[in-house]
């Protein structure tokens, strides 16, 4: 019997578990942190041999194949040790996608991942496709394919996932852009990071498809050195000749026959456009009907952390975007800003260069926020090459506090950090959640 080691008891770990006991494989769990009570019942419930706070080489070592938790670096101890003897080494989509047949729409890129997978989740469930959403977002890719029967996925993928896939094939694979973003895991070298989004495009044949934007610089340039058998849709703002999807009128176009107006659509601002286009032509390739399209675009409620507005304050307005853990992101937030901003950033730093934002930091923030342990590459930079007044807090009721004393009417408070959230926080959700806590209390 072949014999799969499961590093990490997440979601996506313990779907995995799941899914490779159904399939006959003798199988176990390992996690070197505390697994979650949720998880470990489930684990115990279904016999699924398991063990935390530790990695008992033994029990690993003699793995045939393991599957990783992307969130487990190249460097840990254990990983190396298997490398070193040569184990395969895959990510939880790559296992789960060995056991089904259904049609797979991933979506990649630095930013709007999420936004995007959900949108074009929304349009396929709304034709009344057996659709089912997992990757980075909701549930384990892995699980539903043990328990579940769906015709269709569509998965988010980030490239540490991506990093672990081999053989899996995308019917239709999305890259939205590429911009610099976790360069702490490769090597600080940008193509790496690069090549790992790339590997969305393994395997794919031409009866698939390729959807990207055609105004990344990266991406233009990769696509031109590499051999792409997919069939490829570009999308961009303005049609220049190949694109698939683009605006004109100030209507969103997609090939010849779909347009509606971009007031109409519910997610607002350029990056949006961007991800509305992206999701509305994976959904004509599944042959979504076009009124479909129209009505889902038009009503998509947007997702928690990204460009949420939380409340208006003795005028005012708080915006969360804890989601905005690289510069770029940050970026297209204050580019849809349409006051002057005081800007709150910081947390954990990922290697940010922050030249990226200066220029809009200088246009349209009037104070500064530093949240975080170590503020001094922030304080660094933006003491030279901005005019505003900096404020530091290390803690979000601090960070608040100072916002409800600094801000004036009119201006907006956007949370939209540039950096991961662990120094202070346990995850960007908590940062986010603590944020709309401490304003609604205001
Ligand atoms: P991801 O899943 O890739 O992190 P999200 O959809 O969660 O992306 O959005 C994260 C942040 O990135 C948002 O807060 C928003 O400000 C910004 N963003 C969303 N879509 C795009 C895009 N297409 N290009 C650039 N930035 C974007």
């Amino acid at each position: 019997m072949s014999r799969l080691v499961v590093l990490g008891a997440g979601e996506s770990g313990v779907g995995t578990a799941i899914l490779a006991m159904k399939q006959g494989f003798e199988v176990f769990v390992s996690d070197k942190g505390s697994i979650k009570p949720q998880y470990r019942e489930e684990m115990e419930r279904r016999g699924i041999p398991f063990e935390e706070g530790q990695h008992t080489e033994a029990q690993i070592l003699s793995a045939n194949e393991i599957v990783k938790s992307p969130g487990i670096p190249e460097k840990a101890p254990i990983i190396k040790q298997l490398r070193a003897q040569g184990t395969p080494i895959i990510s939880e989509i790559e296992f789960a996608s060995r056991y089904t047949n259904a049609k797979k729409i991933c979506i990649t890129g630095s930013n709007g991942k999420t936004t995007t997978t959900m949108l074009t989740y929304f349009i396929l469930k709304n034709e009344g496709l057996n659709v089912g959403l997992a990757g980075n977002v909701g549930k384990s890719f892995a699980w539903q394919v043990a328990e579940c029967n769906y015709d269709y996925y569509v998965l988010e993928l980030s490239s540490f996932q991506l990093d672990g896939m081999y053989d899996f094939r995308a019917d239709v694979s999305v890259i939205l852009n590429i911009t610099p973003d976790h360069l702490d895991r490769y090597d600080y070298k940008f193509q790496n990071y690069i090549d790992s989004k790339f590997r969305i495009l393994q395997n794919q044949t031409p009866e698939d498809a390729f959807i990207y934007w055609n105004d990344d610089p990266v991406l233009k340039a990769e696509i031109e050195r590499r051999n792409i058998k997919a069939q490829l849709l570009p999308f961009a703002l303005e049609k220049k000749n190949e694109e698939h999807a683009f605006v004109t009128d100030q209507q969103l176009t997609i090939e010849d026959n779909f347009a509606m107006p971009t007031e109409e659509l519910s997610l607002q601002g350029t990056h949006n456009l961007y991800n509305s286009m992206a999701a509305g032509l994976a959904a004509t390739l599944m042959q979504v009907k076009k009124e479909t399209i129209r009505k889902s675009l038009a009503t998509f409620e947007g997702v928690e952390h990204r460009l949420e507005y939380v409340a208006t304050v003795r005028g005012v307005r708080y915006v969360n975007d804890s989601k905005a853990t690289n510069v770029n992101s940050c970026w297209y937030a204050l580019q849809s800003m349409k006051c002057p901003t005081v800007l709150i950033l910081g947390g954990t730093d990922k290697g940010n260069d922050y030249t990226e934002i200066e220029a809009l930091v200088r246009q349209k923030v009037t104070k500064l926020i530093f949240l975080g342990v170590d503020n001094e590459k922030l304080r660094q930079f933006f003491s030279i090459h901005s005019q505003c007044p900096i404020y530091e807090a290390k803690s979000m009721q601090e960070c608040i506090d100072i916002a409800y004393r600094i801000a004036e009417k009119d201006e907006t408070v956007l949370l939209s950090p540039c950096c991961a959230s662990f120094d202070l926080f346990k995850s960007y959700e908590d940062r986010g959640q603590q944020f709309k806590e401490c304003v609604r209390k205001l």
